[in-house]
């Protein structure tokens, strides 16, 4: 086990203690997005450390209007999830983890 940084606001925890902590505390980080033209949805989630937004599509099973405001928790579940990969290969010294002591399982 190892201990990172949150990459928002640097709160100390786990690895899942911290995607926790980014659902609870950093959902509105996430922004979700309805292109009228295409009728396609995405979800948008910005590196603290280089700017980069993952921008992935979601494709509810649904066409609800509503999808993404009520699916938003579980969208931020995955969109967090990428977002702290990223961070732990690109930007591990940011969130005080040493890479060298990471054992991805
Ligand atoms: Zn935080
Ligand atoms: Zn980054």
């Amino acid at each position: 086990m190892f201990e990172m940084n949150c990459p928002y606001c640097n709160e100390m925890g786990g690895l899942i203690a911290t995607h926790r902590h980014l659902v609870d505390t950093h959902l509105d980080k996430v922004e979700t997005v309805h292109e009228e033209d295409s009728g396609h949805m995405f979800y948008l989630v910005p590196c603290p450390f280089c700017g980069l937004k993952y921008r992935h599509r979601v494709k509810p099973r649904h066409r609800n209007p509503e999808f993404l405001q009520e699916f938003k928790a579980e969208i931020a579940l995955v969109a967090f999830d990428q977002l702290l990969y990223h961070v732990l290969q690109n930007h591990s010294a940011d969130v005080g983890v040493n890479l060298a002591d990471l054992e991805m399982e």
